[in-house]
């Protein structure tokens, strides 16, 4: 019998499979006292869940190679440690059950690594994680972290982490729901990069069956639950006419009068390149660096890896726009060797160029690793920094630019209120800014993006939002430079439409969007746009913003 749930679809397309979940962090296992004739049976059970754990890190190893390899190595050595394993047989002796000597016997090697002053938070995520996986498979529930299937799947989890996706296989990953993350989560993010539907802060997503078939509906938000085989037929017919239809779209962002609004993709490093230059991106609007020091959080890469992750994006897009981001760490995306544990709050501590002004060494290695990169390439270059607050930030960004010598546009992100009402100030020391409506909702509502609960608070809809855009595309309007947006925000066909008539001059998304966003710019043209724009500007809910603009452009 199939049941529909409801969530909020973040990334188009229809994804129909079973369902796999990824495991979250084991519960403590209780601490009750066996009798002392079954400890030989637990010290085995013991020893074949650590060989087990063991064996599956280095297959996932092997299978992922690079430096992953190396840590996913350095972990199966650490889950047959000889110490550890003869603490935890020795807790089993005296009356522990097999995951609980286990659990026992990991907490004091952690308390051990901290006292002897080797407190590394990286690998105490990495002996947390091994300690996970055997606990986990004593317990029989699922693994934490990414499932191990060898089927396509559809991945339910609370939440999805960058760190949680690095081993994410996706030519297996058929979509994603969440139970937690908004429209700008990164599940959501990922999900448009990877090309895949996604429903995210659907309740309940975290108790549907492991294995039973689900259809996604990343548009309506929509998740069948058992679907009829006619249903399916029905769903795959649908997706696959759509598709063809926007197949069909070609050549570059524009009204259907010819103002030009240039469509560029969002990047996380080179891997995203091809499916950019398929979907006919005109450049890259948002290359999130961060991706690149996400492998290893526990040191920077080095110069000669990030000259070459960012010579091969630049050297896709030959004459074409290619915008990156210097290194934005902290908050949703904490690198240990960066970001500071003891953060009351991270979300409004040190992240972004707060983190790069208080480590100038790494933002320098940055700036020259791209100067060097760009050599010889007749790309556009041009970097932007995020989290600017206000006038004082942009200029300790662009002079850092020019002492790394670079030949760039440099700019400013556009994430907190302050820098949408003060834009003009900002633009006095950059020549573009660019809209990062995820973090901009986020701080404009006060609303955390990772909170599925708040999703009504992150859309990006939200007339406060738009009059904040507005204000930031005014500005640069008046001084004669670029404002584009490179948030989420601009990844939705609508709202494209209704951008391009607050100002907005370019639009960058994940690239699976761009074909959406091209029809929806080439049926309307600039003045409705505008008219659109100021409909929705007028209303004060973003269901009633939505509604406006949709009455406006398909000129009911
Ligand atoms: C944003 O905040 O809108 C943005 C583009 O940056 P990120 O999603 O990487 O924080
Ligand atoms: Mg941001």
């Amino acid at each position: 019998m199939d049941r529909t749930l409801r969530g909020v679809g973040v990334s188009h397309g229809v994804a129909i499979g079973q369902v796999r979940r990824m495991g979250t962090a084991v519960l403590e296992p209780p601490a009750t006292q066996i009798p002392s004739e079954d400890a030989p049976r637990e010290q085995a059970r013991a020893q074949q869940a650590v060989d087990a754990v063991a064996a599956d890190l280095i297959a996932r190893g092997n299978l992922a190679g690079g430096e992953a390899q190396g840590v996913l190595e350095a972990q199966a050595l650490m889950a047959q440690d000889p110490e550890l394993m003869a603490d935890v047989q020795r807790r089993i002796t005296v009356g522990s059950s097999a995951e609980r000597g286990v659990y026992d016997a990991f907490a004091a090697y952690r308390a051990l690594l901290a006292s002897a002053g080797e407190y590394l938070a990286g690998r105490v995520a990495d002996l947390d994680d091994v300690r996970n996986r055997i606990v986990a498979r004593l317990l029989g529930v699922p693994m934490p972290g990414v499932p191990d299937s060898d089927e396509p799947y559809v991945l339910f989890a609370r939440d999805l982490a960058p760190a949680d996706t690095a081993l994410l296989d996706p030519t297996l990953v058929l979509g994603f729901v969440t139970e937690e993350g908004g429209p700008t989560s990164h599940s959501a993010i990922l999900a448009r990069a990877m090309g895949v539907p996604a429903v995210v802060a659907l309740p309940g997503a975290t108790s549907v069956t492991e294995g039973v078939v689900v259809a996604v509906d990343g548009s309506s938000g929509e998740v069948l639950i058992d679907p009829s085989e006619e249903k399916q037929a029905e769903l795959r017919r649908a997706a696959a006419e759509r598709k063809a239809a926007l197949a069909s779209s070609s050549g570059p962002g524009q009204t259907s009068d010819g103002h030009r609004v240039p469509l560029l993709a969002n990047v996380g490093g080179p891997a995203d390149v091809p499916a950019a230059l398929a979907a006919g991106a005109e450049g890259v609007g948002l290359f999130r660096t961060e991706f690149l020091f996400l492998d290893d959080s526990a040191k920077a890469p080095s110069e000669e890896r990030q000259i070459d992750a960012y010579r091969k994006v630049l050297e896709a897009f030959p004459e074409g726009r290619v915008v990156v981001r210097a290194l934005d760490a902290g908050a949703d995306k904490p690198l240990d060797f960066l970001t500071p544990a003891d953060e009351p709050n991270p979300a409004l501590g040190v992240r972004g160029l707060r983190t790069l002004l208080e480590h100038p060494e790494v933002l320098d290695t940055q700036l020259r690793a791209l100067a060097k990169a760009a050599e010889g390439l007749p790309v556009h270059l041009e970097v932007m920094a995020p989290m600017v607050a206000d006038r004082v930030d942009a200029k300790a960004f662009a002079d850092a630019c020019r002492k790394a010598g670079l030949q760039a546009k440099f700019g400013a992100m556009v994430e907190i209120p302050s820098a949408a009402l003060r834009a003009r100030s900002i633009l006095e020391e950059v020549e573009f800014l660019s809209l990062g409506t995820n973090d901009l909702a986020q701080y404009t509502f006060a609303a955390d993006r990772q909170v599925g609960s708040l999703a009504r608070l992150q859309d990006p809809w939200q007339p406060a939002l738009l009059d904040l855009i507005a204000l930031s595309a005014e500005a640069a309007k008046a001084t004669g430079k670029s404002c584009g947006v490179c948030g989420e925000a601009a990844s939705d066909p609508l709202l494209a439409c209704v951008l391009t008539g607050l100002g907005v001059t370019s639009l960058s998304m994940g690239a699976a969007s761009i074909p959406y966003v091209r029809a929806a710019l080439a049926k309307v043209t600039l003045a409705q746009c505008a008219r659109a724009a100021e409909a929705a500007r007028a209303t004060d809910t973003a269901d009633e913003a939505r509604a406006a603009a949709q009455h406006v452009l398909s000129g009911e």
